[in-house]
Formats: structure tokens, C-alpha cells, sequence
């Protein structure tokens, strides 16, 4: 018997697991796959947190409900953005390296914000993020259980028993941290998307099937700019930093057609419709297009913010600081999910949920960055709030 059991390997599953280990629990991990197999590691642009002088937690609280169009949940939203600075020097003391200058830290603005916002590690933020969770997890006396998809979950007089892969595993309280379903549903759709295989959402319907309530579900984002050529590139998420940092959309008459930084759902909107319009370009092998002109990078920004995505381009042959390069919008997360309150606790009581397989904190339309940072932040919640109720 466990006092709390993970379900998923991802930041919010390895930020749960982490901190109700260090609260004191008897912590289970299950996880689908290999730990190392989520979409938390392909996170490449950036977590958000106001530390600029001229940002506060509310003005960053404000560019999130702005961006979700007010539908999303104002508590959830202040405890995202007012423990943002607490979740990333709690990830500094795991050893996350946030890439700095000038003495603080090197802070881009992303799409729907006001104010430079996003703390970067490179351009592989999710990857370095995960993986000192990951050993901070490992060091501990948690138990790990891969190859262990959770198949069912029931209700026991002491808390849950959840069949997990070839394991039975009970538990005072569950949390659910099993990622969005975009993998499954760009399958469905027969379209591309950003996402890890494992992204397939049974385990919301699980917990659904169980009388959770959820919300927004039907609400998908689409990354403005997949990658749309070279085919090795379609599906990549272009990094949203390459318009921080200076990179536009054109159409094919080489007119910028809307404003590169707006809310994501309104960037690629304006890309189908410009599409739509005529007024698009063709890949090679005949996909709909527009230009990103990432040649207006400056060298230096691109070489310590850009890294990861110029070695792929140049790798396929494509120098984007040379040319422009062909973008699409591409599916890439589920921005509802599972109902939780302030400590991440669903409305089945003793099963909390986590990261992107929770909804409320980003409405229908999540900002670039929020996501990292909501896994860090509801994670960090989830595991203390389930010691304390397993122990109670
Ligand atoms: C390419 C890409 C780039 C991104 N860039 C950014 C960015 O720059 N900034 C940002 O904030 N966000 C970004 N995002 C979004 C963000 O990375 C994810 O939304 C977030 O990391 C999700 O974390 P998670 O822990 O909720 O889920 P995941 O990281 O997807 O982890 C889910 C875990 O659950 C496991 N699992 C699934 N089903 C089961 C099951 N039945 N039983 C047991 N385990 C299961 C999976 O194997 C996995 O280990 C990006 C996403 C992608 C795909």
C-alpha cells in the first residue's frame, strides 16, 4: 500500500511525485511507457514567470485571462502566475540552468503577452527541465513502474486501486498526470501534430467514467507554426521564440498578415484564412503554407535561443537564418481537461490531476509557456495536497 501513486512521467506527473516523496509519502510512479517518454522532454520554447522590473504576477494574470478570452478560471490563474517564481528557483535548486544575461535572467516575450516574460533554457526548456526532475525523482525512495498503463481505477475502503500494466497497486490517493489526447485525436482527424505517442487522453476518460467532471474538452490548440518542409521538419513545433525574437508570417506576396506575437488561436486562424484567401504558399510536395521569415533573427539571439531548432533545419538542408521557411498550424494541445480546484484535487475526492490532462487554468486558449509552468506549479500542489490528505 502506497500513500499517494503517480499516473505519468511528464513534468506535472515527476513534479507531483517529487514533492509528495519529499513531504514524506510512500510514492508510487506508474507510467506508460520508459520515464523518459512524454511530451513534457519536446518542450523546447520556454516557461513563463514575471521577474522583468515592469511585471507582476497579476499583470502576467491579466495576459492569460486576456488571452483565454475570460474563460479561464481567475483562481486557478492567480496561483499560476503568483507561484511562478517560487516553482522556478525550486527547479533552480533541482539544477535547472535557466539561460541568463546582464545578470538575470534572458527573458523573451511570447505570443498574447505584454511583457518579456519567458525564462529559456536554450531551446530544449522542457528537456532540461524534465530530466533534473527526473533525477531528483530517481534519487529518492519513490518506486517507479514502467510499462504500466493505468487501465483502471476503483474505489477501496482505504483510498484507490488502480491496475497499472501487469501491476495492482493501492494507494490513499491517486494523481492523474497523464497528459492531453492530441496524439489520438490528429490520428483521427488524419493530421499532423507536435505530440509523443503516448498522448492519447484514456486516462481523463477513465477518471470521467468514474463521475469526474471536466471542462473545455472539445477545445484543441493548434501551434500556429508546424513545420511544413522539409517532410523530416512537418510536425515539428517551430519554436514560438522565433517570432520573439523577430520572425514574421508573410503570404505569398510577402505581406505581413497578422500580428506574429497575438494569441495563439488568433495566429493561426489568420494562417487558415490567409490559406483560405488564396493568399498562401505550396510546399513542395503541394501542402498549405505561409512564410515564417526567420531570416530577421539576429545571429547572436538565434545562436544562444535557437539552437536545437537551427541544427535541424541546417541537418535537413534549410538555413533559416538564410531563407524563409514554410510554416502551418499544427495540433498540439488540449487546453480543457479534468475540473480541479487550487490544490489540483478533482471532484472525486483523494484523485488529484495535473498538467495538461487538467483544465481551468488556460480557459480555451493557453498561452505559449504556461504550460511547463502550470505543470511545475499544480504539480508541486498536487503531491503536497495528497500526502496530507493520505496521511490525514
Ligand atoms: C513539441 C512541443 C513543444 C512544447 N513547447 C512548450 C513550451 O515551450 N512551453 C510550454 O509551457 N509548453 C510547451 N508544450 C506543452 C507542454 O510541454 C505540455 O503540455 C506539458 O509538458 C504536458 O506535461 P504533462 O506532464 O501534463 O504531460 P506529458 O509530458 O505528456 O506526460 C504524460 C505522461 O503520462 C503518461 N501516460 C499517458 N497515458 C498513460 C496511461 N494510460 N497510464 C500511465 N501513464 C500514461 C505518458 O507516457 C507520459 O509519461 C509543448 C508541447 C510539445 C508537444
Amino acid at each position: 500500500m502506497f500513500d499517494v501513486l503517480v499516473i505519468g512521467s511528464g513534468a506535472s506527473g515527476l513534479a507531483a511525485a517529487v514533492s509528495a516523496e519529499r513531504a514524506g509519502a510512500r510514492v508510487a510512479l506508474a507510467t506508460k511507457a520508459s520515464l523518459q517518454a512524454n511530451n513534457s522532454s519536446k518542450a523546447q520554447g520556454g516557461i513563463q514567470a514575471a521577474f522583468a522590473d515592469d511585471d507582476s504576477p497579476d499583470v502576467h494574470a491579466e495576459d492569460v485571462m486576456r488571452s483565454s478570452h475570460d474563460t479561464a478560471n481567475p483562481e486557478l490563474v492567480s496561483v499560476l502566475t503568483g507561484d511562478a517564481q517560487s516553482a522556478i528557483h525550486w527547479l533552480e535548486e533541482l539544477g535547472v540552468e535557466f539561460t541568463r544575461e546582464d545578470g538575470g535572467y534572458r527573458l523573451a516575450r511570447c505570443g498574447g503577452a505584454t511583457r518579456k516574460r519567458l525564462l529559456q533554457v536554450g531551446d530544449r526548456t522542457g528537456h532540461a527541465i524534465t530530466k533534473q526532475l527526473r533525477e531528483a525523482w530517481e534519487a529518492g525512495s519513490g518506486e517507479s513502474f514502467v510499462n504500466a498503463p493505468l487501465r483502471e481505477l476503483a474505489e477501496t475502503d482505504s483510498g484507490w486501486r488502480a491496475t497499472c500494466g501487469e501491476h495492482v497497486l493501492e494507494a490513499g490517493t491517486v494523481i492523474l498526470a497523464a497528459g492531453g489526447r492530441c496524439y489520438a485525436e490528429a490520428e483521427k482527424r488524419g493530421e499532423l501534430s507536435t505530440n509523443h505517442p503516448n498522448a492519447t487522453g484514456e486516462v481523463t476518460q477513465i477518471a470521467i467514467g468514474l463521475g469526474a467532471e471536466s471542462r473545455d474538452l472539445d477545445a484543441l490548440q493548434y501551434h500556429p507554426n508546424g513545420g511544413a518542409w522539409p517532410p523530416n521538419m512537418q510536425g515539428y513545433s517551430i519554436p514560438e521564440t522565433t517570432r520573439a525574437y523577430g520572425a514574421v508570417l508573410l503570404n505569398a506576396d510577402g505581406e505581413e498578415f497578422t500580428d506574429s506575437l497575438g494569441p495563439r488561436d488568433q495566429v493561426s486562424q489568420a494562417i487558415f484564412d490567409e490559406v483560405a484567401k488564396g493568399k498562401g504558399v505550396e510546399t513542395p510536395d503541394g501542402r498549405p503554407a505561409v512564410f515564417l521569415d526567420t531570416t530577421r533573427i539576429k545571429k547572436d539571439d538565434a545562436e544562444i535561443s535557437l539552437p536545437y531548432m537551427l541544427r535541424r533545419y541546417r541537418g535537413a538542408g534549410i538555413d533559416p537564418l538564410r531563407e524563409k521557411i514554410f510554416t502551418y498550424p499544427v495540433l498540439h494541445y488540449q487546453n480543457g481537461g479534468l475540473v480541479i480546484d487550487t490544490n489540483a484535487e478533482t471532484t472525486l475526492e483523494g484523485v488529484y490531476a495535473c498538467g495538461e490532462i487538467a483544465g481551468g487554468t488556460h480557459g480555451r486558449n493557453r498561452m505559449m509557456g504556461n504550460s511547463l509552468l502550470e505543470c511545475v506549479v499544480f504539480g508541486r500542489r498536487a503531491g503536497q495536497a495528497a500526502k496530507e490528505k493520505a496521511s490525514a
